[in-house]
């Protein structure tokens, strides 16, 4: 199993949440080293004032439709983030994962196929029990590793991109953390933050400075060089699933 065009291992990027400071923030770092991101939305919250309480982006204002249309002519996804951002149980599942998914293709006038788990992994068995059902092709995780080619797309690993890491474990930011292990077993990163900022995150164990991603985007064009595949998370879902079709034609 090999990566597309001889590419030898795969970076992606994600931002949970959606703010519409990424316009000012990040999108200029995107556009100058040729890498495409994806913003994962709280279906209930398009356009609008981030309504979260207790989150560290709350009151920000979030990308309205025209905005997230336009990333999207830039080769930017989107998934879906649930409907509220609530933790997701059995008994809310077809609200929070299921509906979540018809109001965020409503809203944007998009297909949606990538769910991302709101707030920590006790969400994740709710929302994997009717993922497949819902429509999604693939889930996204905050279980950090790197993808290898043959990986469960309802099972995607991401990799937190932030200024420090929670204690007990006191960890800085690493601008190659995970590339070297990507590029020995021929991996797919998928980076994730939520709204990086200059000089100071928002909240450092949940971002990185513009500074931050700008010196890892360098480090990934320099290891990568032409061997990386530089890659929206549906693209490379798309990818993998046209492979496995090739792979197991008689399977539907
Ligand atoms: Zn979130």
């Amino acid at each position: 199993m090999s990566w597309p065009d001889g590419k030898k291992w795969v970076y992606s990027i994600t931002y949970d949440e959606g703010c519409q400071a990424l316009l000012e923030h990040a999108l200029p770092i995107h556009r100058r080293y040729g890498i495409p991101g994806h913003v994962a939305l709280v279906a209930g919250q398009i356009g609008v004032p981030r309504n979260c309480p207790g989150s560290s982006y709350n009151g920000m204002m979030i990308l309205s439709a025209a905005e997230i249309r336009m990333l999207r002519g830039e080769g930017w996804g989107v998934s879906c983030h649930s409907m509220t951002h609530a933790a997701t149980t059995e008994a809310n599942a077809e609200e929070e994962v299921v509906r979540s998914r018809k109001v965020l293709e409503d809203a944007l006038g998009m297909p949606i196929r990538v769910y991302c788990v709101p707030g920590d992994m006790n969400s994740y068995p709710a929302a994997r029990a009717v993922a497949q059902r819902a429509g999604y092709d693939a889930i996204l995780t905050i279980h950090d590793d790197v993808n290898s080619p043959a990986c469960d797309l309802y099972y995607l690993h991401r990799v937190p991109l932030h200024a420090q890491y929670p204690p007990p474990f006191f960890s800085e930011f690493d601008p190659y953390k995970r590339i070297h292990q990507a590029i020995d077993r021929g991996g797919w990163i998928i980076d994730y933050c939520h709204c990086p900022m200059p000089d100071k995150p928002i909240h450092p164990a949940k971002d990185c400075t513009t500074q931050q991603l700008e010196e890892r985007f360098a480090t990934v064009r320099r290891l990568g060089g032409n061997d990386v595949w530089l890659a929206e998370v549906t693209k490379v879902a798309d990818y993998l699933l046209e492979q496995s079709r090739m792979a197991a034609p008689d399977l539907p």
